[in-house]
């Protein structure tokens, strides 16, 4: 058995030997970053070769203050990136806007949209200026929990075998220890699909100009028909965009099945596309970039988040929906929440020292993730659409959904996270009572007229 640090084989001290990183994603970058510039050993074990396609596109900006805590803003704001400033919304011709920058919380209130081949590079290249060690083409797959004194081990596909002070799993959708310490467990969310790829959208030359139309919003739209299927439109700065759908298997799935004289997913998506009126109009010119592809059931949960000698952060561990673009904000949140009680574990010299990772990591981190949560629910069963497209909102309660939105899911102060659900139920009531209202008084208006 080697250790992490070969030149200490065998007769380590837990502070001597490395922590280990498993994936090169945001939250593994942000850790390694993190890490290294407090003067500790690390090491990232990345399975893939970067620059590599991820999806996961439109930022949140609270990872603003993430980057900025573990040192790696100046190495993502050199790639110049599409600000982003808000979220817009369409549903059969009605359009919404939510500005970050009118929001609840203090923070940022803009960030970017980012092609993530480049946006993940940058990160890790970043976190390897600040002296972690980062190997790519290397998966790790096999681990056994710390015992003792022995610190937790890690198998590589390649036959070493590491043993590293700690272990931070930040391997996303290969949820390595999730399922190699039988951790999953039912995510509590309906599974569904999504189509996407890159365009080169063609918006900025339409002529007639897109009215209305503006490049620093992620544009959210529904389905006229289907309530649960909506898209993303995700613009970046060079004149390319991500376009997804995303929706129920048995209705995104139903127009081919890859087979022979089936659709294939080019045109499956574009098909979905042609039935939004606003997407339709917005993307007459646009081209395909790059090939479709589909990703279905990546809603996933665990049992816990950590473990003897190692914690889980980003999607390795929980992974909710990808309506509010929530994932790179949360995987960034997991990482800089981990990373002060990592340093208390490389410290610690007994066992009364160690940190409590139930109630000093996960049940806080646990707590922002559902009132995601709890957002996503009322986004598919209505509640949410509701709030968004009631016409005339109040403008305090705009601010409170807008700080979440915008990342801030962590703020007790705001009523929308200390009481998520109570709070989104008895708006969407309101605003679905009002919306009668109006209605009744309108056909009334008719009939009088
Ligand atoms: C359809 C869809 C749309 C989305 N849109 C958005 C969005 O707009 N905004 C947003 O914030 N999020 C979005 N997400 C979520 C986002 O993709 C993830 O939340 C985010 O990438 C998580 O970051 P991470 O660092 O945890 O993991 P990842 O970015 O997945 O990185 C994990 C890394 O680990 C490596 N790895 C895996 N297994 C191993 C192994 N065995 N050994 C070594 N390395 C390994 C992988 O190669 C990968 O590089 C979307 C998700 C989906 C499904």
């Amino acid at each position: 058995m080697d250790t992490a640090n070969d030149s200490h084989k065998g007769v380590n001290t837990r502070a001597e030997k490395e922590v280990i990183i498993i994936g090169a994603g945001p939250a593994g970058a942000a850790a390694a970053a993190w890490l290294a510039r407090a003067g500790h050993a690390v090491r990232v074990l990345e399975r893939s070769h970067f620059p590599r396609f991820s999806i996961g596109e439109s930022l949140l900006p609270r990872c603003m203050q993430h980057l900025t805590a573990c040192g790696l803003m100046p190495y993502a704001a050199a790639g110049g990136y599409q600000p982003k400033t808000g979220a817009a919304f369409t549903r059969r011709g009605e359009h919404r806007h939510i500005d970050f920058r009118d929001k609840f919380s203090d923070g940022p209130g803009t960030t970017w949209q980012i092609e993530r081949a480049d946006f993940d590079q940058r990160l890790i290249e970043g976190a390897r200026e600040y002296g972690a060690k980062v190997e790519f083409g290397v998966t790790v797959n096999g681990f056994c929990a710390a015992k003792g004194n022995d610190g937790p081990r890690l198998t590589l596909d390649d036959g070493r075998e590491l043993e590293a002070a700690f272990v931070l799993d930040a391997s996303g959708y290969g949820r390595v220890l999730a399922r190699l310490e039988s951790l999953e467990r039912d995510p509590r969310l309906e599974p569904r699909v999504a189509l996407f790829g890159h365009v080169h959208d063609g918006i900025a030359g339409l002529t007639p100009p897109a009215e209305g139309y503006h490049r620093d919003n992620i544009l959210i739209a529904s389905h006229p028909v289907h309530p649960d299927v909506w898209y993303w439109l995700i613009p970046f700065a060079n004149g390319r965009a991500s376009l997804g759908v995303v929706g129920p298997r048995e209705l995104i799935e139903a127009t081919g099945d890859d087979s022979e004289n089936s659709l294939n997913k080019q045109q499956r998506l574009w098909q979905w596309v042609n039935e939004e009126p606003r997407l339709n109009e917005l993307l007459r010119d646009a081209t395909p970039a790059n090939a479709v592809q589909s990703l279905g059931g990546y809603s996933a949960d665990v049992s816990r988040l950590h473990g003897p000698g190692y914690a889980l952060l980003g999607n390795a561990g929980e992974f909710l929906d990808p309506v509010f673009s929530s994932g790179v904000t949360i995987a960034l949140e997991s990482a800089l929440r981990a990373m002060p009680l990592v340093e208390r574990e490389l410290a610690c010299t007994d066992e009364g020292q160690r940190p409590d990772w139930a109630t000093e990591f996960e049940q806080p981190l646990r707590r922002g993730i559902n009132v995601f949560r709890e957002f996503v629910t009322a986004w598919y069963d209505g509640r949410l659409p509701e709030i968004i497209y009631h016409p005339d909102p109040h403008l305090r309660i705009r601010q409170m959904i807008s700080a979440v939105l915008a990342g801030y899911a962590w703020d007790e102060q705001n009523p929308f996270v200390s009481a998520s659900h109570r709070r989104l139920t008895a708006l969407a009531t309101l605003s679905a009572s009002a919306h009668d209202t109006r209605q009744s008084a309108a056909r009334k208006g008719k009939i009088s007229s």
